[in-house]
Order: structure tokens, then sequence, then C-alpha cells
């Protein structure tokens, strides 16, 4: 492709990678110099700049529009709205990414995407040069993640708002997977892990013709319950479980195995014994009343 004649939808954006757009079309970026210009009119591009997260009322205005476009049609989606439905992935009124509706040809992640990393894509497609500056300091890009000091205690997974973080688990591994296309740098997995092991890098978001799926992982192992056998609690948490313990009761230090082996009690078992508590309880209770 020689020339990019643009054509820009907003099909639910929040109208922060519509000014990143705005500003990426500065000369600073060397855009203008790519043969890129902005057209009003479907007919007369034969790009398309989607920005924002499919909703409901759009998804067949982006087909249409899409169809009015000349050859060779290339679309460029932006954003984590555009590229995963981002942050609204679960509201009502929210549909698939865009790339469900129409074909897209490069992907430019971030929230909002930087100006530089929106010219890398346009660049991409053009396969003209893009020279990117390094990011300034304090720069709070995307997670880098310590596999060493990471233990698999899925606090991050539950304060990411982009579902941007995955623990899957199989047999008796658990594996933390940070997916770059979904993060929007918002640093809580930084703030909630309490082994920090993860922290923001000053690493801008890749942009270019494939989404980029796969960020940062970890494996790591889990132990097995002492009552059922399952796997469910990793091992690196029960030292470390056992070690905030006797930091606050040093007199349990001769007991660090028992705590150890307590705490590798998987929630189902562990919902067992509150039960039997539960019921020695009332039992104790019942005993009470028939003797009064
Ligand atoms: S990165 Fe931190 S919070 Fe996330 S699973 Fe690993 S140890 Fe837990
Ligand atoms: S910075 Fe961390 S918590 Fe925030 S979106 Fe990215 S992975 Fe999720």
């Amino acid at each position: 492709m020689v020339e990019i004649n643009a054509y820009r939808l907003n099909v639910g954006s929040c109208n922060g990678c519509d000014i990143e757009v705005v500003s990426a079309l500065a000369s600073r970026y060397g855009i203008g110099n790519m043969n890129v210009k902005v057209v009003d009119e479907p007919e007369k591009a034969n790009a398309m700049i989607v920005v924002g997260l499919v909703t409901v009322k759009m998804m067949d205005h982006l087909k249409e529009v899409y169809k009015k476009l000349k050859e060779p049609r290339v679309v460029i989606s932006i954003g984590a709205c555009g590229l995963t439905s981002g942050i609204f992935q679960k509201s009502y009124s929210v549909m698939d990414p865009s790339d469900k509706f129409v074909p897209v040809v490069a992907y430019v992640p971030g929230c909002p995407p930087s100006p530089q990393v929106i010219a890398k894509g346009i660049a991409a497609v053009l396969k003209a040069d893009f020279k990117e500056w390094p990011a300034p300091e304090g720069f709070r890009g995307l997670p880098d993640l310590d596999e060493k000091k990471c233990t698999g205690c899925n606090a991050c997974e539950k304060a990411c708002p982009a579902f941007a973080i995955e623990l899957i688990d199989s047999g008796n591994k658990r594996t933390v997977k940070y997916m770059h296309d979904k993060c929007i740098s918002c640093a809580s997995c930084e703030e909630v892990c309490p082994y920090d092991a993860v922290h923001l890098a000053k690493k801008r978001h890749p942009a270019g013709f494939q989404r980029p799926a796969m960020g940062v992982s970890a494996v790591e192992e889990l132990s097995s319950c002492p009552i059922c056998g399952n796997f469910e609690i990793p091992a690196k948490q029960l030292p470390a479980i056992a070690d905030r313990i006797i930091e606050k009761v040093p007199e349990y230090k001769s007991y660090r195995a028992d705590i150890e082996k307590a705490a590798a009690v998987c929630s189902k078992c562990r919902g067992k014994i509150i039960q039997m508590g539960g019921a020695k309880a009332l039992l104790f209770k019942l005993g009470q009343t028939a003797i009064q």
C-alpha cells in the first residue's frame, strides 16, 4: 500500500483513543510524510481507522461503512476496546471486538495507545520506516512479571479491571498469563501483588499485523491438599503464609511444618471443616438447651 486515505469511525469509544489519533496526525510523528490523508466520507477512503468497542447500535453501521470503502479496504483497529472490548467487555450493550465484524489488517493496542504506537501501526501498513523514541521517565507501560517472585496467588487476577490476567490450572501446574492486547496499564496488579512480582515497565504496547494476545507468563507448581489430594494452593505460597503467621506469633516457629500443611488444605475441604465447626457449635448449643 502506498497511500492511505483514512476514514475515521468511532463505534463506541470514550474519546480517549480519538484524541490520541488526532495527536498522531501531528507533524512530529511524521505521518504527514507517509502519504496519509484523513477524508470525511467513506466513499473517498481506502482505509478505515476504527476506534472504540463495537456497541449493539454501531455493529451494522460498521459493516455498512466497510462496504463503502475503496479497495484494498484496510481496517486499522485502535485501542484495547477495539481489540478486545476492553474494560466494557461484559457490558450488556457491547458486542464482540471489531475484527469479528470486519477484516482487521493492523492492531494498535493500549488504553489509549500513545500517538507513537498509532503511528507505528499506520507505518506498518504502509511498510514505511518509523523510528520510535524512548518512553519518558515514569512512563507506565506494559507489566513485566518476575517468574521467580510470582507465587500464583491470584491477587492480581482479582484486581485487574480489564480481564487481562488469566490463571489456568492444569494438573499440578498453574499458569499466570498477562495479555498485552487487553492491558490498559492501570497498575492495579503492581499495587496489589503481595510478592512484588509485577512492575509496569517503560515498554510501549506493540502495534502490528497480529493481535498481541500473549504477554508475559509464569508457571507455578501447585501443592496437593493433605486431605483430598486436590491441586489448588501454589506451593510457593505455603512458606510465605507460614512466615507471615510466625512473624505475628513467634512462639509458633516450632509448628512451621504443621502451619504449611494446614495452609495446603484446599477450599473444598476447608469448607467442610468450617461446616463441621458449625455443626459442633450447634450440637453444643442444643446440648446446653437440653440440660436447662
Ligand atoms: S504476580 Fe503477584 S499477585 Fe499475581 S499471581 Fe503472581 S504473586 Fe500473585
Ligand atoms: S496493568 Fe495489570 S491490572 Fe492493569 S490492566 Fe494491565 S494487567 Fe490488568
